[in-house]
């Protein structure tokens, strides 16, 4: 196979939801078509689920559980697929939001009862900020839920789409009968079987046909002629240009836990969802075909074995092909590098691997050369963006508590910094440092991998925060922006990497200072133009 066909047959994408609406269950189902999982339940649900909070063994479980399904990759027909796991924890969304840098598209995951839900929403903004290609799946189709046309409706306007349905669902819930796929032209009966794998699907591309009462019933089958006759009036036809533009979102509904309906998904998706194409380094663009790799850090996981403090880095290829035993240049440290065990996923699994395409992920060991955003090439100074920081939504002081380990706590710190686990910022004033994160579990975890990986002890305190600002002056030089420093001294900070932020301890007074000080734009994330 050339290297052009590797990548065309790669379909790299990440499934988003609400936790709970059932992206576990139909990552698993996709598994199961692709041949890589023999049964149910092969796939383990990552979800870090709140009563962790206290339980920190538990914490440790549920991040190896999530390394493993850090990425699935099975094959399906003639297509590689990759898929990216995205934790729908809200305490996580910044992991999701670093992992969504790396998808070429995404699913979204709807409940028919629950609708459009919060994380739903945050993600769906971040993947239309971004023109993400997107199909969203409405599930529990075997459950009452709400009108498919109401659905539909809500999902336009709260997550801002232009929807237009490929499948469209005969009854619901307990008169659940199938599902008409508008794609394919046919109507899939549905059995209420889970142990089916394939289902029976009857052709049927001409509706009017009195055949159709026969199969359905009189009044579902003038329901879905009716249902039908309104979703050609009302929405759009699909056309592959405009989703790839993310500006056209197909709909699909069907039952993940039944098995029902993910077929159409996946037959539609490996069809229509783009293999990786290029990228945008603050450079130049890079096109997937290129012969030189090139590729970013998106993810790091440290290991469970945390006497090793061994991590796991995870980096999409943009372009060419990654190669064992090969130096590549890590940019940000101006240094080759070579890896003997790059390490490739298949289905729940990972191995090492000779040789990986554009598109694919592979894991890395690392033990603290990279943080999220690096990127490798065969030795062009490339810089891969598009890797915010988000402001978070938690503010604490760190302490050190063991005077003696002083260097094992900054150590400790910077590193978990790297991996992106919190946000470091240091006072202007006096030095002082202090952790933001998007989930108060965070905190915990952050003292309990201090202690046991790197032997050092924290404490906190707390520093009220509204959210964090980076600053943006129109003019570093004008007395306006010296006025502010000047005033505001007691909330400004450095992050990490050098920017300053301003620390805001309430709405109003963010609001007031963008008042007082219009040329000194505050921006609720690291990157802007
Ligand atoms: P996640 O949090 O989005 O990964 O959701 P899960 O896949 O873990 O599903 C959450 C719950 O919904 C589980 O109890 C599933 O068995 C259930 N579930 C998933 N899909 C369906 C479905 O199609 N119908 C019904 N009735 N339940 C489902």
């Amino acid at each position: 196979m050339t290297f052009k066909d590797q990548i065309k047959r790669r379909r790299t994408f990440g499934i988003i939801s609400h936790p709970d609406a059932g992206k576990t269950t139909l990552t698993e189902k996709l598994l199961l078509f692709g041949g890589a999982i023999q049964e149910a339940g092969a796939v383990k649900n990552n979800k870090i689920k709140k009563t962790a909070t206290s339980d920190f063994m538990e914490i440790e479980r549920q991040r190896g559980i999530s390394v493993a399904t850090s990425v699935l990759a099975f094959l399906y027909k003639d297509k590689k697929i990759n898929i990216l796991d995205t934790p729908g924890h809200k305490d996580f969304a910044e992991d999701t939001f670093r992992t969504l840098t790396a998808v070429d598209s995404v699913i979204v995951v709807i409940d028919v009862a629950k609708g459009v839900e919060e994380q739903t929403e945050k993600l769906v903004e971040v993947c239309r900020m971004r023109s993400i290609p997107m199909i969203v799946f409405i599930n529990k189709l075997d459950r009452e839920g709400k009108d498919a046309f109401d659905l539909l409706d809500e999902v336009e306007q709260k997550l801002g789409l232009s929807v237009t349905p490929l499948s469209f669902p005969i009854g619901m819930g307990y008169d659940f009968k199938g599902i008409y796929n508008i794609y394919e032209k046919n109507i899939n009966l549905f059995s209420g079987d889970s142990k089916k794998n394939i289902e029976e699907t009857i052709a049927f591309d001409d509706l009017d046909s009195p055949e159709l009462e026969t199969i359905i019933g009189k009044s579902a089958a003038e329901t879905l002629r009716e249902n039908l006759e309104l979703v050609q009036g009302v929405y759009p036809e699909f056309d592959r240009d405009s989703y790839l533009k993310g500006k056209l979102q197909p709909v699909f509904f069907g039952s993940a836990l039944n098995n029902f309906g993910v077929r159409e998904l996946l037959d539609c998706f490996i069809e229509i969802a783009p293999p990786p194409e290029s990228k945008m380094a603050e450079e130049r663009l890079v096109r997937a075909e290129e012969k030189a790799l090139t590729g970013f850090v998106f993810k790091i996981h440290a290991n469970m074995d945390p006497k090793h403090r061994d991590r796991l880095a995870f980096v999409k290829i943009v372009s060419g092909t990654f190669e064992r035993n090969k130096p590549y240049l890590h940019v940000r440290h101006d240094k080759k590098l070579k890896f003997s065990s790059p390490n490739a996923f298949f289905a729940e699994k990972k191995e090492i691997v000779d040789i990986s395409y554009p598109g694919d992920i592979v894991g890395l060991h690392d033990t603290g050369n990279f943080k999220i955003g690096d990127t490798l090439t065969e030795g062009e100074k490339l810089h891969y963006k598009g890797i915010p920081s988000f402001s978070p939504e938690h503010f604490r002081y760190i302490n050190n508590a063991d005077p003696m380990k002083a260097k094992q706590l900054y150590k400790g710190i910077d590193q978990l910094m790297d991996e992106g686990v919190a946000q470091l910022f240091t006072l202007e004033m006096n030095g002082r440092k202090i952790i933001g994160t998007v989930g108060a579990l965070q905190f915990e975890v952050i003292q309990y991998r201090l202690e046991h990986e790197y032997g050092a002890k924290c404490s906190y305190e707390n520093f009220p925060v509204y959210k964090a600002c980076w600053v943006d002056p129109d003019d570093p030089k004008n007395e306006e922006f010296k006025e502010f420093k000047r005033v505001k001294q007691k909330f400004l900070a450095k992050d990490k990497g050098g920017q300053l932020v301003f620390l805001a301890d309430s709405q109003f007074s963010l609001q007031m200072t963008q008042q007082k000080y219009p040329t000194v734009k505050l921006h609720f994330t690291s990157e802007f133009d």
